[in-house]
C-alpha cells in the first residue's frame, strides 16, 4: 500500500517534526519527529505500513489519501510554476517617505535614540536624528511612482514623521498613484491631525493608525478604511489581545522591545498559512522580499528601519537606472529567506514564520541569527 499527501497539502520538514499546510483550508497540522519520517517515508513513494495511525488522521482530515499503486501527484502553487528563473526585481511594496518631522517625542521614536524598539514600528510613523535639509520633488517621487507600478508592484506606503504637516504633497502623491496600485497605506499617529486624511481614504486607500495601548478603546474612531497599529508595552500583551477581542476593528499589535529580550513577540500569534505567501517566502525574505524603501532625501534602503543598508541615492539619477544598476545586488539581498538563517533553516515553520532582520542584526550585529524566537527546534 502506499500513501501521498494530496496536491493541496504541503509538508516542510525541520528537525523536529514538520508542518503539513492545507492550501484549501489554511490550516496547519503539526507533525512530531516519528509521524514526519512515515510522511517522508511515503512521499518518496515508498511502501508503507498502512495500520499506522497517522495515516488514517491525515485520510480524515483530507490531507491524504492511499493508493493501491506509487501515483504521481503534482503540488499546487500559485503563479508560474517555476520560481523565477531570472533576477527580475517584481516588486510588491515601496515605501516612499515624505518627511521626517513630527514635534511629540514617543519614548519608542528613533529620534529619541533610546533602547526601545518596536516589533512592527515600520508600519507606524518614525523620526530619525538627521540634519539633512534636502528633499525629492514631486516630479521625482511621481517618477519612482511610475517605475515602481510599471513593474507590477502591489503596494506604496506613505510614511513620515507627521505626514499632516505635509497634507498637501501627501495628497498630491496618493491622488497620482489612486489607479496604479491595488493598496496606499498611509501612516500617521492617532495624536496627529489625521482627521483631514479621513476623506482621501477609499476601498484601496488604508490609513494605518498609530495608537498607544492605553488610548485604544471603544472610544476610538472607527472606520473600515483605519487599521490600528497598537503600541503595546512591554508585559502588556494580554491586556492588548483582551482589548482586541472585544473592539471589531482590524489592528495590528507594535510590542515594544528590549535589545536583550529572549523572546519573539511575533510568535505569540497563531500561525496562518497562505499559499501566495508560503512560496513567497519559499524563494524570498518574508518581510524584505521584493521591498524597497526611498527616503525623503532620496536615500534607497531595504526598508524603512533598516538605516545600516543604505543601497544609493537617487536624487540625480533615474530611478530606473538604479534599478538596472543595483538589480543585481538587490535580487540576492532579497532572495536571503530563512533558509539563510542561523535556526530557522532546520525549522518547520519557516516558510510562514515572520523575521524582522533589523532587529535581529541590531541585536546580534551579524546578518544570520536569529534571537527572537524560542520555539525549541529541537
Ligand atoms: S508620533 Fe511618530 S514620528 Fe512622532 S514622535 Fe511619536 S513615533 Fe515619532
Ligand atoms: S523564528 Fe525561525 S526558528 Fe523560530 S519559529 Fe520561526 S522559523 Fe522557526
Ligand atoms: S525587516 Fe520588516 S519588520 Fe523589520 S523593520 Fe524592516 S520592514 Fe519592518
Amino acid at each position: 500500500m502506499y500513501f501521498r499527501l494530496n496536491p493541496e497539502s504541503i509538508l516542510t520538514v525541520g528537525t523536529k517534526g514538520s508542518i503539513i499546510c492545507d492550501a484549501f483550508t489554511n490550516k496547519i497540522y503539526h507533525l512530531d519527529s516519528n509521524e514526519t519520517k512515515l510522511i517522508i517515508q511515503a512521499e518518496n513513494n515508498k511502501k508503507i505500513d498502512d495500520t499506522k495511525e497517522i495515516y488514517n488522521i491525515l485520510q480524515n482530515e483530507c490531507l491524504g489519501k492511499f493508493y493501491e499503486k506509487p501515483p504521481y501527484i503534482l503540488k499546487v502553487r500559485v503563479g508560474s510554476s517555476f520560481l523565477s528563473p531570472d533576477k527580475e526585481l517584481n516588486f510588491k511594496k515601496i515605501y516612499l517617505e515624505i518627511n521626517n518631522k513630527c514635534e511629540l517625542n514617543c519614548e519608542y521614536c528613533p529620534k529619541m535614540n533610546l533602547e526601545i524598539k518596536r516589533s512592527m514600528g515600520c508600519m507606524g510613523c518614525n523620526v530619525f536624528k538627521d540634519s539633512s535639509t534636502s528633499q525629492l520633488s514631486l516630479n521625482k517621487y511621481y517618477e519612482i511612482i511610475d517605475t515602481i507600478s510599471n513593474l507590477g508592484c502591489e503596494t506604496l506606503h506613505i510614511t513620515g514623521g507627521d505626514l499632516s504637516l505635509e497634507y498637501s504633497l501627501t495628497k498630491k502623491i496618493i491622488s497620482y498613484s489612486k489607479n496604479k496600485f491595488n493598496n496606499i497605506l498611509i501612516s500617521l499617529s492617532y495624536k496627529h491631525d489625521f482627521n483631514k486624511f479621513l476623506r482621501l481614504l477609499n476601498e484601496n486607500t488604508h490609513l494605518i493608525l498609530q495608537i498607544n495601548l492605553k488610548d485604544f478603546n471603544s472610544n476610538i474612531l472607527m472606520n473600515d478604511n483605519i487599521t490600528y497599529l497598537v503600541i503595546v508595552p512591554e508585559n502588556q500583551e494580554t491586556e492588548f489581545y483582551n482589548v482586541a477581542k472585544k473592539l471589531s476593528v482590524n489592528c495590528i499589535p507594535d510590542f515594544l522591545t528590549f535589545k536583550n529580550l529572549n523572546s519573539n513577540p511575533n510568535l505569540n500569534k497563531n500561525y496562518e498559512f497562505d499559499l501566495e505567501t508560503f512560496y513567497h517566502n519559499l524563494e524570498f525574505h518574508p518581510c524584505l522580499g521584493k521591498t524597497l524603501f526611498v527616503s525623503l532625501h532620496g536615500d534607497v534602503y531595504p526598508c524603512p528601519l533598516y538605516r545600516t543598508k543604505k543601497w544609493d541615492n537617487i536624487t540625480n539619477k533615474p530611478f530606473i537606472n538604479f534599478l538596472d544598476e543595483y538589480k543585481n545586488k538587490i535580487y540576492n539581498f532579497w532572495t536571503k529567506n530563512l533558509d539563510t538563517v542561523n535556526k530557522c533553516n532546520s525549522c518547520e515553520f519557516r516558510y510562514i514564520c515572520f523575521d524582522c532582520r533589523v532587529l535581529e542584526e541590531e541585536i546580534s550585529k551579524t546578518t544570520n541569527e536569529k534571537s527572537l524566537c524560542n520555539y525549541n527546534i529541537g
